[in-house]
C-alpha cells in the first residue's frame, strides 16, 4: 500500500551502546523502569522483560548516589542499552558517566544552573557518553516564564536552543533532545518548531500520558502528526503501570503511521447491518493465525461488497465477503473466490506463501 507519510527528517547519528538514533536507522523504541534502581536484581529483571518484548533501550531512574552506583552492575545483567535519567543532582550525572552507562538523560532545567550543566557536558564529552538533553515545560527556567507569561511552544524552544549552544561551545554535538509536555498541541507545536532548524535527532514523547487507554490515545495523538512529517527518531510512550504495556503501542503507533511495521497490519471494517459473514471471528483468527508474523503487509478483511473490493484491493492481500462467500485480492488482483469456511485458510496460506518468497529473494539478493 502506498505509504504518503513525509519522508524522515534528515538527521545527524547518534550512536548509544549496540543501538543507533537519527539518520536512516529505524525509529528505536524505549521504556523506563518502575523498579527502585537502588535494587540492581529487580531493575536488571524489568529491564530484561522489557527487553522480551521488543524495547530496545532503557531508562531508570537516578534519585541518589545508591540509585546512581547501581547503574554498572545493572548494566552487566542485560542486554540493551542503559540510559541513567537524572535530575536535580549534577553529581549523580557525573556518576552515572563513571558507571559506564551507555546514554544519560539530563533535564538542564533543574540541575543547578549553567555552571553545574556546562561541567556535565564537559564530562560526557571527555568520555564520549551520548545524552539526551530533555527540555520538560513544566522546568523552564524563569526568565522564559517572566518573558513568555506561561510555557508555550516557543519558550521550550527557546530553551532547548540554549543548551544546545552549550554543547556547540563544549564542542559536543553527542545528543539527542527532547521537548515535553503533558499538553499534546504545545508538544507537536514544540517539536515542529525545532526540528525545521536543525539536525539534531529528537526523542518524542508526551509527558504524563496517563491510565493506559487514555494514554494510549494521547500519545498517538501527539506522536501520530509528528511521525507522519517524519519527525521522531526514537519514541516513548508513557503509560501508568508495568512498562511493558508501553511496547506494544508505541510500535502499533509507528505502525499505524507507517514508520516501522514489523507485523502485518489489519485493516477490517467495524461492521454494520449490511454485514453478511462472521467478521468478528473471522478477524479473531486471522490475528491469531498469523501470531508472530513480521511480514510489513497490509492484510484488510471487509464485510460486504460496498469498500470491500476497493479495499482489499488497496491491500497487499484482502478479503472482501459477500452472503456466505468471498473473493480473495492479492496486489490489487482477485485471484480466488472462496466459500466461508475456506477464507481463513486461503488468506493465511496466501500470506505464508508471500513470506517464503519474501526469504527466498533475500537469500538470494
Ligand atoms: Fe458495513 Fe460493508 Fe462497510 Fe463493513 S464494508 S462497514 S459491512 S458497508
Amino acid at each position: 500500500m502506498l505509504n504518503e507519510s513525509q519522508p524522515r527528517r534528515k538527521t545527524r547519528v547518534v550512536k548509544i551502546g549496540s543501538v543507533s538514533i537519527g539518520g536512516d536507522h529505524p525509529i528505536v523504541v524505549q521504556s523506563m523502569t518502575i523498579t527502585d534502581t537502588r535494587d540492581v536484581e529487580a531493575t536488571a529483571a524489568q529491564i530484561n522483560g522489557l527487553a522480551e518484548v521488543g524495547c530496545e533501550m532503557a531508562r531508570v531512574a537516578v534519585v541518589d548516589n545508591g540509585a546512581a552506583e547501581s547503574l554498572g552492575k545493572i548494566k552487566s545483567k542485560i542486554g540493551i542499552p542503559l540510559i541513567a535519567d537524572i535530575h536535580f543532582n549534577y553529581k549523580h550525572a557525573l556518576t552515572a558517566i563513571e558507571q559506564g552507562v551507555d546514554k544519560v538523560r539530563i533535564n538542564p532545567g533543574n540541575i543547578g544552573g549553567e555552571k553545574k550543566f556546562r561541567q556535565v557536558i564537559r564530562a560526557l564529552r571527555d568520555s564520549g557518553m551520548p545524552s539526551r538533553i530533555g527540555v520538560n515545560a513544566g522546568s523552564l527556567e524563569m526568565d522564559l516564564i517572566d518573558r513568555y507569561g506561561f510555557p508555550t511552544a516557543e519558550a521550550i524552544v527557546e530553551s532547548a536552543e540554549r543548551h544546545i549552544a552549550v554543547c556547540a561551545e563544549e564542542d559536543y554535538d553527542q545528543f539527542v533532545v527532547s521537548l515535553k509536555s503533558s499538553n499534546v498541541p504545545m508538544s507537536v507545536r514544540a517539536y515542529s518548531l525545532f526540528a525545521a532548524k536543525n539536525d539534531i535527532p529528537l526523542h518524542i514523547g508526551i509527558t504524563e500520558a496517563g491510565d493506559p487507554t487514555y494514554g494510549a490515545i494521547k500519545s498517538a495523538a501527539g506522536l501520530g502528526p509528528l511521525l507522519v512529517n517524519g519527525i521522531g527518531d526514537t519514541v516513548r510512550v508513557s503509560l501508568l503501570g508495568d512498562p511493558r504495556i508501553e511496547i506494544p503501542v508505541a510500535y502499533d503507533i509507528l505502525k499505524a503511521t507507517g514508520r516501522r511495521i514489523q507485523s502485518p497490519e489489519i485493516v477490517a471494517c467495524p461492521s454494520c447491518g449490511r454485514i453478511e459473514i462472521d467478521l468478528e471471528k473471522i478477524v479473531a483468527e486471522v490475528k491469531q493465525r498469523l501470531g508472530k508474523s513480521t511480514l510489513p503487509i497490509v492484510v484488510s478483511v471487509l464485510g460486504c461488497v460496498v469498500n470491500g473490493p476497493g479495499e482489499a484491493r488497496e491491500a497487499d492481500i484482502g478479503i472482501a465477503a459477500g452472503r456466505g462467500y468471498g473473493m480473495l485480492f492479492k496486489k490489487g488482483v482477485m485471484i480466488r473466490k472462496l466459500q466461508e469456511d475456506e477464507m481463513v485458510d486461503a488468506l493465511v496460506d496466501e500470506i505464508q506463501r508471500m513470506e517464503q518468497e519474501l526469504a527466498t529473494d533475500a537469500l538470494q539478493a
